[in-house]
């Protein structure tokens, strides 16, 4: 048997067109478009002006205050602009850079540090200065995960290799090809948040990676207590609180946060960036990311310059097949759809999908049947019909009794049901306006 949660479904994986792809490195684009909020939390403030000329991982944004990260250029070259630019979270101010000059960081990486040596303060420290953030889509500061308050008592770190949303595979592919640097980097994330085991969850379709990671682990035998557990492919299996509760079998109450119950989650693309930064000085300026759906000609697991727009990977995927109906930065469930080919590869990018008209519906949605569907598959256990109805009726006095800040805006109750209605959309404007009542 193995480890799972309450509710959830099984939506189809279209994760075959990629899985066994190995990652191939993306062409340098000619310019690069650097947002300066890339994270959760407030922008980075620009530290370079037009016309300044700048080396490959050169900070050029500065994290403004606890919830924030530091932006570096992926490119050496000039600062074209610092500029507005749409981004998938809206008009944000950006460094537009064009490639100029000599890639010295990747050429000539520095000397390997001896972590072991260095106190949790110092790794947190380099996590910082490198800015790194949540790889798996969420995109939150790793300094601030990693700097829980006292009363938290945190006793269990948690590497998410789950991958649950369709199309993607680029953790697996880190997973398989490095095995090693995900055990060093979970080692590394022990060690800065100052817990003694760590648990890393594998969704069970992903036999490689689990068995990959599983003879690195046994040949590392390292001195810390670290597992790695097989979980029910099952959606959204990798969301923070049902990772928790499948592997730690510790219950959320509702308004309980992931790390009142002692676990803290990071994702395998984290804790790989994590060991890049703490062992090799390397900012986060590249990130691997999976390119799929039915109209893109070349799918694939590739490494890509932040700041690299979408027009630029299509044309290093070889054009359109087909034409797209639906392009979606990130997965089909969670991620967001974008409408133009300019908007730039962040940090939490983990996917760019063109989807065909046969991959995705359109329909209008029509009224709450009262089949029960999205009530079985919510692993939080809300009553989706019942918030649907409050919210579309505009009740947001109902809507508040309901419990809409426990949703985790998966979708699995838009997915299901038979009406097509929008229901994670109307809790995302739910929790918007309660919010503002509160204030
Ligand atoms: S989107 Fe929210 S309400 Fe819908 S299934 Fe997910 S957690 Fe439940
Ligand atoms: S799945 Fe759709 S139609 Fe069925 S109860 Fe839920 S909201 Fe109503």
């Amino acid at each position: 048997m193995f480890s799972s949660f309450g509710g959830g479904m099984h939506p189809p994986e279209h994760k075959s067109a990629t899985k066994d792809l190995k990652f191939i490195n993306l062409a340098i684009p000619h310019s690069c478009y650097l947002s300066l909020q890339q994270h959760a939390g407030a922008p980075a403030k620009p530290v370079v002006s037009k016309g300044d000329t700048i080396s490959e991982g050169q900070r050029i944004g500065i994290a403004q205050g606890f919830v924030s990260a530091h932006v570096h250029s992926s490119i050496p070259g000039k600062v074209a602009d610092v500029a507005d630019i749409l981004t998938i979270y809206g008009t944000r101010q950006a460094v537009i850079v064009e490639t100029e000059g000599a890639f010295t960081a990747s050429a000539h990486p520095s000397q390997p540090v001896d972590w072991e040596s260095l106190a949790g303060g110092e790794i947190t420290e380099r996590i910082n200065d490198a800015g790194i953030v949540d790889l798996g889509g969420a995109a939150f500061p790793t300094l601030v995960k990693l700097s829980p308050s006292a009363e938290k008592r945190i006793d269990t770190l948690i590497i998410n290799g789950t991958e649950w949303e369709p199309y993607l595979t680029t953790d697996d592919m880190l997973m398989k090809t490095y095995p090693d640097a995900v055990i060093e980097g979970c080692r590394i994330t022990m060690k800065a948040l100052g817990v003694a085991s760590a648990i890393i969850g594998v969704e069970d379709n992903k036999r490689d990676s689990y068995k990959a990671l599983s003879k690195s682990l046994a040949a590392m035998n390292p001195p810390e207590n670290i597992s790695i557990k097989k979980l029910k492919t099952k959606y959204p299996q990798g969301a923070e609180k049902q990772l928790i509760s499948s592997l730690l079998r510790r219950e959320f109450p509702s308004g309980s946060l992931p790390g009142d119950t002692g676990g803290i989650v990071q994702n395998v693309g984290t804790v790989y960036a994590i060991r890049e930064a703490v062992v090799f000085g390397r900012p986060l300026i590249m990130r691997h990311i999976t390119v799929s759906g039915g109209a893109i000609a070349r799918p694939g697991n590739y490494k890509v310059r932040i700041g690299m727009r979408i027009s630029d990977i299509v044309d290093e995927c070889g054009g359109f097949k087909r034409q797209p109906a639906k392009i979606v930065m990130g997965g089909p469930m969670c991620g967001i759809s974008v409408h133009s080919m300019d908007i730039p590869v962040v940090k939490g990018t983990s996917g760019v999908l063109f989807l065909t008209g046969e991959e995705v519906s359109f329909r209008d949605y029509s009224p709450c049947i009262r089949c029960g569907k999205c009530v079985t598959v919510c692993p939080v256990g809300l009553l989706p019909c019942d918030l649907g109805n409050a919210v579309e009726k505009e009740r947001l006095d109902i809507a508040a009794g309901l419990n809409p800040f426990d949703c985790i805006m998966c979708g699995s109750c838009s997915y299901v049901c038979p009406a097509k209605r929008p229901l994670s959309h109307f809790f995302k404007i739910a929790q918007e306006k309660i919010q503002v009542v509160r204030e």
